[in-house]
């Protein structure tokens, strides 16, 4: 063999090799650096609030961005905020999946441009995933459909992917036996994904994606994000999405949408509509946050508001400030509108991960809210919602 053809053949080789090992030491890393908590596990409540939170039926949540990470649902981590042990360790029934498939570098909250660094390229390639989801933003959605039905196979019928009615009341029958069979659900964040491809809604539905919402951290094809440059409305691709999303009733997410989206998607789609992870302007203005206005027409179409669980969300006031937001919309709209939406390993650092629930539930006690609105908010409300809408 020719000297120089040697040469470049070790050459790739101990690159491959760096590569190999670089996706094996990398990710872990970038994850717990990613998904923080403010306080450690374990946690403790009071009696009352630990006694209250344990007899609840249903504890369900809107947002967590788990399928993200390299890191296997099935077992239980040391870091990260969700996975399914520490959700049956906890009482927690259910949990929606929700797949972020681009990301500009910086996440500003303010403005961001679509030609940003995209820090999902870079994790795809970083944690070895397969070639087909470094540059096609619509494989990596499939890629993490994949994941979440893998590690519920794997999981032997204690965790229940919800794509029906039936698939629904069939986790709620099931854990009337058995409280730690759990169940999810798959969301997608922006429309993005579809790459300029409405035949991509049809595949996406096929993959078991439920939830989407237009935009995420970026104006796309289908219209303005509330963190975009233009604040603009939904164009004319974003309005065939509504119309292939509304003839499957697949549930809109308004999450991370411009003020004109949004109002566009409440006056145009016939789905059902939800926000899965916000705050309020009341409690903390931004461009992120909803509206009076808008918590109001939300909840007159029937739609049901997740609350945020992270400091741009609710402000820097961490488990007080989740509660007053809560409280805030309550005394706006009711509280049979308010769910749970933490935004779990979205790249935040939340207060407490999912074993901490009673924590937050203390500060709804201390906060004057009833333990029948407690249990509404922590999941029943959330559960009416699936049983009306799926
Ligand atoms: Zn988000």
């Amino acid at each position: 063999m020719n000297k120089s053809i040697k040469i470049l053949l070790w050459i790739v080789l101990i690159s491959l090799l760096l590569y190999f090992v670089f996706t094996l030491i990398a990710p872990p890393i970038v994850d717990k650096d990613a998904n923080k908590v403010s306080t450690n596990p374990p946690y403790t409540a009071s009696k009352k609030a630990t006694d209250l939170y344990n007899n609840l039926d249903f504890v369900g949540d809107l947002h967590c961005d788990a399928l993200l990470w390299n890191r296997d649902l099935t077992e239980a981590a040391t870091y990260g905020h969700v996975d399914f042990p520490r959700m049956q360790q906890s009482n927690v029934a259910f949990q929606a999946f929700t797949i972020v498939t681009k990301s500009p570098k910086g996440q500003n909250f303010n403005e961001n441009s679509a030609d940003a660094f995209d820090m999902i390229t870079a994790l795809s390639i970083g944690q070895g995933q397969r070639p087909s989801t470094w540059f096609s933003l619509f494989n990596r959605a499939i890629y993490q459909t994949n994941k979440l039905k893998k590690f519920a196979s794997a999981y032997n019928d204690k965790f229940v992917v919800v794509q029906t009615k039936k698939d629904f009341e069939r986790l709620l029958e099931k854990r009337k036996q058995d409280r730690s069979v759990i169940g999810g659900l798959l969301g997608v964040e922006g429309g993005h994904c579809l790459e300029g491809d409405i035949g991509n809604v049809e595949r996406l539905y096929n993959a078991g994606v439920r939830m989407l919402g237009p935009t995420h951290f970026f104006d796309n094809e289908i219209g303005g994000s509330a963190h975009g440059t233009a604040k603009a409305g939904l164009t004319d691709f974003g309005m065939k999405m509504l119309k292939e999303m509304g003839q499957r009733n697949m549930i809109m997410d308004v999450a991370h949408s411009s003020d004109k989206v949004v109002e566009e998607v409440l006056q145009h789609y016939k789905g059902p509509i939800l926000t899965s992870h916000t705050g309020v302007d009341g409690t903390k203005d931004s461009y992120r946050n909803l509206s009076d206005k808008h918590l109001k027409a939300i909840a007159q179409r029937g739609g049901i508001i997740g609350i945020a669980f992270f400091s741009g969300a609710i402000g820097d006031t961490g488990i007080p400030g989740i509660v007053k937001a809560m409280k805030y919309t309550k005394d706006l709209i009711g509280v049979q509108y308010i769910a749970l939406g933490s935004d779990f390993d979205g790249s935040v650092t939340t207060p407490f991960d999912v074993t901490g629930y009673p924590l937050l539930v203390e500060e709804m006690l201390k906060q004057g809210f009833t333990p029948a609105e407690i249990k509404a908010i922590m999941g029943e409300n959330l559960k009416r919602f699936l049983l009306e809408n799926l």
